[in-house]
């Protein structure tokens, strides 16, 4: 099975998920937000962005310290709503371009169904049904208009996620061939 971390290494990128971040600094011994990380996770919810900003920069910051080279980033599940695009542009204004929006274009019920599957080994607290569920209401409420934003701005590269693996596959390698 191919992931996002190998295909961002095939294009020099580092990956790096938001949500690991998060999960990361949750289980983090001592962490201030580890409960609070919890709770909005747990319930589908987004974690305020001063968290998941304050994360994504230091792990861009310490993989340039380790290597000026790697200043490219493939960043998963961000931003995810309004106030992350608006933590992102405050944070990030002058010091990173967005080139281009990676958007996995899934039927609710596909996702619902492989994350489920994910559940049987995941040991997630969010891959039940219950949170699949808020999760997927704030995607449309909170997600989906912020990369309709993106859309206008001529930014968004769409896959059509509901196909097979190598399907998939394919067709972010043919993005990725011509975006760098
Ligand atoms: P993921 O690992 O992308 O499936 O995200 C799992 C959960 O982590 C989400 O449902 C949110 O609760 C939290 N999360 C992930 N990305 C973000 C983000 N950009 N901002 C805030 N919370 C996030």
């Amino acid at each position: 099975m191919w992931k996002k971390s190998h295909l961002a290494e095939k294009y020099g990128y580092t990956h790096l998920s938001a949500g690991d971040l998060l999960r990361d600094e949750r289980k983090r011994p001592g962490s201030q937000y580890g409960e609070l990380i919890e709770n909005y996770i747990k319930e589908g919810e987004i974690v305020p962005v001063e968290i998941t900003i304050s994360l994504l920069k230091r792990a861009m910051d310490q993989t340039m310290a380790a290597n000026s080279q790697k200043n490219k980033f493939l960043i998963d599940g961000f931003p995810r709503n309004e106030d992350n695009l608006q933590g992102w542009n405050k944070t990030m204004d002058g010091k990173a371009d967005v080139s281009f929006v990676l958007f996995f274009d899934c039927d609710n019920e596909i996702c619902i169904g492989r994350c489920l599957e994910r559940g049987k080994s995941s040991g997630r607290s969010d891959d039940n049904r219950e949170s699949l569920e808020k999760r997927i209401h704030t995607y449309l409420q909170s997600t989906r208009p912020i990369i309709d934003l993106y859309e206008r701005m001529g930014k968004v590269r769409k896959v059509d996620a509901s196909k097979s693996v190598d399907e998939v596959f394919e067709k972010v390698v043919q993005i990725f061939d011509k975006e760098g």
